[in-house]
């Protein structure tokens, strides 16, 4: 590991003035810390930012207000997020182990890098790591890789699961900027589709600082997260559904679906709900809605077997959730 400098953040302040090009900043570093034993990420300075008080979750209104350094497990088990947005509970169990889920944060977990293996291998070229080198996965084995937003630089896949289901809830990422101004971003846009800029993941500019998530009361009751992977436990989604639906004398009235396993970024198509928005459920329904998200889908070799899981399992889920 290349050698750094370590610094404690007091407060949020300290965090943004020490921040400077090449810094850091560590929570649970759950990712992080493997990303620098590899070489992956070599900042010259690292800020803990795990002693800011940034780990309550508090009543907002109607919604709540989860802060950065809240820990998945502690976020997964909350009384009121197990009954009012499950789908964001459900996720966040089926995501890393809990021994991950006790360490990494609410902040971490949205700015978890890609499990893309030419990313982690400095030995191949790889536009995420180092821009203008190429993408070894482009004539690669491919499989837990993007089919929805890809570029001709990149076609790496977000690999969130609690990420997926706040898209689907609407929830925004609260962030203070290098200088200290708070700012807000909806979850919708802050992730970014790779481009020509692959290793521009998110809106966050230089230095800022995630300090809270957002969420708003949920819009619908019926919730599922499901998610198909190669082993039951410790792994990440092959394809992903988050669903939060609410239905009205037979009637689907809210359809919010987001995806993950699919996209470069946590996925949803608002054509997809507008689709759903005000019909009855079917099958035939459910495979209008697949042919519709999938239209733009571009499989290769070894990615190609995301299109038809994601049918049978968008049906399965939307099935469940209209029942
Ligand atoms: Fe790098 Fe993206 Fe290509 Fe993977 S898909 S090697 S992360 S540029």
């Amino acid at each position: 590991m290349k050698p750094f400098d370590y610094y404690r953040a007091a407060d949020l302040t300290e965090a943004a003035t020490t921040h400077q090009p090449g810094s850091v900043f560590i929570a649970g570093g759950t990712n992080l810390v493997d990303l620098m034993k590899l070489q992956v990420m070599t900042p010259d300075r690292v800020i803990d930012i795990a002693r800011l008080g940034l780990d309550r979750i508090e009543d907002d209104g109607d919604g709540l207000r989860i802060g950065a350094l809240v820990s998945n497990s502690d976020l997964a088990g909350d009384p009121r997020v197990r009954k009012r947005w499950p789908v964001l509970s459900r996720a966040l169990l089926a995501g890393a182990s809990g021994q991950l889920r006790n360490k990494a944060t609410t902040g971490g977990n949205l700015l978890q890098r890609t499990r893309c293996p030419y990313f982690q291998d400095l030995a191949t070229p790889c536009n995420k790591r180092t821009p203008g080198s190429g993408c070894a996965a482009m004539g690669g084995e491919l499989r837990n890789h993007a089919v929805l937003g890809t570029s001709a630089h990149c076609l790496a896949l977000n690999p969130g699961d609690m990420a997926v289901a706040l898209r689907a809830l609407d929830a925004a990422v609260e962030f203070r900027d290098a200088q200290g101004i708070a700012q807000a971003h909806p979850i919708a846009g802050f992730h970014l589709p790779p481009g020509t800029t692959p290793d521009v993941e998110t809106v966050l500019p230089p230095g800022a600082l995630i300090t809270s998530v957002a969420l708003p009361a949920p819009q619908g009751d019926r919730q599922i997260y499901r998610k198909v992977r190669d082993r039951a436990s410790y792994a990440f989604a092959l394809v992903s559904v988050a669903a939060v639906l609410r239905l009205e004398r037979g009637r689907i009235v809210h359809a919010a679906l987001a995806f993950g396993g699919l996209g470069t970024v946590p996925w949803r198509d608002p054509a997809v709900d507008a689709l759903l928005t005000g019909e009855a459920p079917s099958m035939a329904l459910f495979d209008k809605a697949a042919d519709l998200l999938l239209h733009p889908a571009q499989p290769r070799e070894g990615t190609a077997f995301k299109l038809p899981l994601t049918r049978r399992l968008l049906r399965a889920v939307l099935e469940e959730a209209t029942q």
